[in-house]
């Protein structure tokens, strides 16, 4: 008893030095509203928006607090840039490549066809010219972009009948977003974007032909296995990377110490999530092998894969030529996936190679 409540003294006296000491800003408590693209409980994305506030509020001990409203609350998935830009929320989570009809750079900060893998582009971002390039993309409309999450290399999509040949994909109806839509176009697919929750049935009534949506683990939530008998392996997505957006004036507002806690939840909530991202997969992939003997893996054809990265190119050098900040960033970009890929090739390839021809 004596020695408890001697006890409960010096951590008492203990706070209270700690309470009159500390500076007065350091004590302000912060509430901040993030709002995401994802429904509530969506798995894995959804996750690391939770994951990154938990962690702030358990680093700073109750000081920065992290509301977090899901698509169904804030009604607007792909309306995150424009109510972070203007102060309605503190922060997003949500991807850049979704803000290219507004800002046309912000497209190259999720993944790129052909480009980098998640680490290469993790070491681009954090060691490379990525955070500078991304902040001066970003700037203009008062926020801040983070590394919100890796889903590593996404599959190529399900398709209901083989792909054989660059004839074989003519006029093929696909959803596909993004760059890769528009380098898929090129070689006469149908680029179209639908609802997340439409592309079951939408894929059942051949409204349109193939899909590719992320990997195992959030393509089986959407039965795809149950329709489509092909699941090709990805080019267009090496390393999608999620983004939290954060208001500029929110972010200076808040003591150094609380920027620091915040920007370490979310660079540890995006490690996480590309960890999270390999469990659920191969958790799902085992699942679909088993389950869904029909369903097979394909790589495209070689001459499919040659013609998009041709169209790949084009268009790059299209962007490059029409804008000097995209030209820069694709240049950075170019050069950096080519000497880290150089170390990739005798390292990571390397010793995949070697497993492979072991377990022949
Ligand atoms: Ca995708």
């Amino acid at each position: 008893m004596k020695i408890r409540s001697a006890l409960a003294t010096i951590l008492a006296f203990g706070l209270l030095t700690a309470v009159v000491s500390a500076p007065a800003t350091a004590q302000e408590k912060f509430t901040l509203r993030l709002a995401e693209t994802w429904g509530p409980n969506f798995p894995i994305f959804g996750d690391a928006t939770k994951n990154m506030a938990a962690m702030a509020e358990e680093m700073s001990n109750g000081r920065l607090k992290i509301r977090i409203d899901s698509a169904n609350k804030h009604k607007a998935p792909l309306g995150v840039f424009d109510m972070v830009k203007a102060g309605q929320y503190d922060i997003g989570h949500s991807a850049s490549y979704y803000w290219k009809g507004k800002v046309p750079n912000t497209l190259f900060f999720t993944s790129m066809p052909f480009g980098m893998t998640a680490d290469e582009q993790y070491a681009w971002f954090y060691h490379g010219d990525g955070m500078e390039l991304m902040q001066e993309v970003y700037e203009p409309h008062n926020m801040l972009s983070f590394p919100g999450g890796n889903t590593g290399v996404q599959m190529g999509g399900w398709f209901r009948k083989e792909i054989n040949s660059l004839e074989d994909l003519e006029g093929v109806k696909m959803r596909i977003p993004g760059f890769a839509g528009e380098v898929f176009s090129e070689v006469g697919v149908s680029p179209t974007n639908i609802a997340p929750g439409e592309l079951y049935t939408a894929l059942e009534r051949g409204t349109i032909d193939a899909v590719e949506w992320v990997g195992p683990a959030l393509d089986l939530r959407l039965g795809f296995q149950q329709i489509a008998d092909y699941y090709y392996t990805g080019w267009h997505e090496p390393a999608t990377e999620l983004q939290f957006l954060v208001n500029q004036k929110t972010w200076d507002k808040l003591p150094a110490d609380l920027q620091a806690i915040l920007r370490t939840a979310m660079k540890t909530a995006a490690y996480d999530m590309m960890i999270h991202s390999v469990h659920e997969n191969s958790k799902a992939w085992a699942s679909i092998r088993e389950e869904h003997p029909n369903v097979q893996i394909k790589n495209f054809p070689e001459d499919v894969l040659t013609a998009v990265a041709e169209a790949n190119d084009k268009l790059l050098a299209e962007a490059a030529e029409e804008d000097a900040q995209a030209k820069r960033i694709i240049e950075s970009q170019a050069k950096y996936l080519k000497n880290a890929r150089n170390y990739t090739d005798i390292s990571l390839r390397a010793y995949l190679n070697t497993m492979a021809e072991l377990n022949e």
